[in-house]
C-alpha cells in the first residue's frame, strides 16, 4: 500500500511560455496542490532554494539557465522529484534529462489529466520513500544497498543514483535470480499507469547499468531477459563476465 501524497503539496512550475504556464498552474491548483511559477531557469533555482517545493515540473528549453542546468543545480543539494514537461521529443534529450536526475518526463502536446496522474504517482513514491523504515540494508557480493541514506556501493565505490534508478535496482536486488517482467517493474517502480512505458524503463536501465559498470567494471549485476524483463544476478554469478 502506497501512502497518499501529502495534502497541499507544493509544486514549482518552470515554464517560459506564459499561457502554458498559466494552464499548468490552473490544473495543479484544481488538484488541490499549491503552485509557484518560475519563467526562466535562473528564477527556478532561486525559487527552488527559497521554497523547497515537493515536486518540480520542468521545461527543458528555457532562457537564462536551461533545464539541464536547473536539474544540475537542484540535484547538487536535493532529491526532490523532477518531472520534465518538454516540447523536445528527441530521444537524446530524454536520455540526457533522465541521466541528469529527472524522475519522469512528458512530451508536449500533452494530456493534462495524464500529467496530473503522473504528478500524483511521483508525489506518492516520494512520500513512500520518506516514510520507509530506515536502516534496511541489502547485501550481495560486490554490492551494498543501504536503505537508510539510499546509498549504493558497487565494488568499493559509492554509486550516485537518482531516486528512480535506486528504486529500480532495489526492486530487482530484492528478488535475486527472478526475472521481473517489464510491466511488473514499471508498475512497481513508477506506479500504476506506467506498465506500457518500455522506453522509460530502457532509458533508466541503461543509465543505471552505466553507473554500476563505472564503479565495478568487471561485474554485471543485471541480466536482460529479452522481450520479458530483467533479472538480478546474485551470488558470484555477477563476477567476471562483464
Ligand atoms: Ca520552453
Amino acid at each position: 500500500m502506497m501512502p497518499d501524497p501529502p495534502p497541499g503539496a507544493r509544486i514549482l512550475i518552470v515554464e517560459d511560455e506564459p499561457e502554458f504556464a498559466d494552464l499548468l498552474a490552473l490544473w495543479v491548483e484544481r488538484h488541490g496542490w499549491r503552485q509557484r511559477v518560475a519563467h526562466d531557469g535562473a528564477e527556478a533555482v532561486v525559487s527552488f532554494e527559497a521554497e523547497e517545493p515537493d515536486l518540480v515540473l520542468l521545461d527543458l528549453s528555457l532562457p537564462r539557465l536551461n533545464g539541464w542546468q536547473v536539474i544540475e543545480r537542484i540535484r547538487a543539494t536535493s532529491l526532490v522529484p523532477i518531472l520534465l514537461v518538454t516540447a523536445r521529443d528527441a530521444e537524446q534529450d530524454k536520455i540526457r534529462g533522465l541521466g541528469a536526475g529527472a524522475d519522469d518526463y512528458m512530451t508536449k502536446p500533452l494530456s493534462f489529466p495524464e500529467l496530473m496522474a503522473r504528478i500524483e504517482a511521483v508525489l506518492r513514491r516520494a512520500n513512500a520513500r520518506a516514510v520507509a523504515i530506515a536502516g534496511d540494508e541489502l547485501r550481495h557480493p560486490g554490492l551494498v544497498i543501504d536503505g537508510r541514506g539510499h546509498r549504493v556501493t558497487a565494488g568499493d565505490r559509492e554509486v550516485h543514483l537518482t531516486p528512480t534508478e535506486y528504486r529500480l535496482l532495489r526492486h530487482l536486488a530484492e528478488r535475486p535470480e527472478s526475472v521481473v517482467g517489464h510491466t511488473d517493474l514499471l508498475t512497481a517502480v513508477w506506479g500504476a499507469g506506467y506498465g506500457d512505458d518500455l522506453h522509460l524503463l530502457r532509458v533508466t536501465m541503461r543509465n543505471l547499468r552505466a553507473k554500476l559498470a563505472e564503479a565495478a567494471p568487471t561485474r554485471r549485476f543485471i541480466a536482460t531477459s529479452y522481450g520479458v524483463g530483467y533479472r538480478f544476478r546474485g551470488g558470484e554469478e555477477a563476477a567476471g563476465d562483464a
